[in-house]
């Protein structure tokens, strides 16, 4: 791949605003007059896949790494445990985000981040800003994006930008907000064609702190009961993975996204430590979290204080 085609690119494991924004972005680029192109980091889940087919479009190229002094834009994440290997020898000509920052590059880039609930709700702006029209498809792929962040805007995650920007892109895109913002939601909970050691990894995230290692895995449901029905197979996968890359503890959260719950199950040698932060007693390694249903803003900060 030419190293002179910016590369954009979501987070591994990517989630509908990885994707959805690395497209989103490339175009925005392209439309600017900078040759760009959209890739991701890893396989597409179900939700994403139920955009595509909307779309009748395909998914971006997948890449794992990136070459030495390639071009690249990051786009919904910063962190290095998060991205394309060989990063540390790409050229970050931007990073369009939405997360806690855990970023530093030796030269000068573009970084934006705000603290909203999307990532395409910061490139919305952004189009907003350089007068690049959102057609049809461009702005399907923004709310998409947007409901899935803030599982239409249920999370705590969402904030005051982001349904408004949602309601005027669905206006946009041609759609009743609600009917296929719910209908995007659904088709993101089928797990029936997935292993036990897939489901952990659908949406699991890498963090360090301190010389500690942990993974925070999500997957949303509207039937948590029917998930742990699998709980054994669950716990042994993530032992596997517990093993192999040497964690201290792994937190996989079911999501229950009608009622806003996540119940957890908790390995590894640290897994006590989401008793405190939580405020729960872990009974047969899992815990029934109430009204907490986002990582970035609920399950990862306290998790992080109480590390040490
Ligand atoms: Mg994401
Ligand atoms: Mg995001
Ligand atoms: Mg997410």
């Amino acid at each position: 791949m030419s190293i002179n085609k910016t590369l954009v690119f979501g987070h591994i494991n990517p989630d509908t605003d990885s994707i959805m924004s690395s497209l989103v972005m490339a175009n925005l680029e392209n439309q600017l007059g900078n040759e760009a192109k959209a890739v991701r980091l890893g396989n597409i889940n179900k939700e994403t896949e139920y955009v595509l087919n909307y779309l009748n479009m395909s998914a971006p190229e997948l890449v794992s790494d990136v070459a030495d002094g390639q071009n690249v834009i990051l786009v919904d994440h910063n962190e290095k445990t998060q991205t394309a290997q060989n990063i540390e020898n790409a050229v970050v000509k931007k990073v369009i985000d939405h997360h806690t920052m855990n970023f530093v590059a030796p030269y000068q880039l573009y970084y934006r981040a705000e603290p909203v609930g999307c990532t395409a709700t910061v490139l919305y702006k952004m189009y907003k800003e350089y007068d690049v029209p959102i057609t049809k498809n461009i702005a399907l792929m923004m709310l998409s994006a947007i409901v899935s962040d803030t599982l239409l805007f249920k999370s705590p995650t969402t904030t005051q930008e982001d349904r408004p920007i949602a309601e005027k892109l669905a206006k946009i895109a041609e759609v009743d907000l609600t009917t296929y913002g719910t209908a995007l939601l659904k088709a993101g909970t089928d797990l029936s064609d997935y292993t036990p050691a897939q489901v952990i990894n659908i949406d699991s995230k890498l963090f360090e702190k301190g010389g500690k290692k942990f993974k925070i895995a999500q997957i949303n449901t509207a039937d948590i009961d029917g998930v742990f029905k699998d709980k054994v197979y669950f716990e042994a996968a993530i032992n596997d993975e517990i093993k192999k890359e040497n964690l201290d503890l792994y937190v996989f959260a079911a999501t229950d996204i009608l009622n806003s719950n996540s119940k957890i199950i908790s390995l590894g040698n640290d897994s006590g430590i989401v008793e405190k932060a939580y405020g729960v007693t872990l009974d047969n390694n899992t815990a029934l979290l109430e009204n907490v249903v986002s990582r970035k803003k609920q399950m990862l900060p306290k998790i992080l204080e109480n590390l040490d």
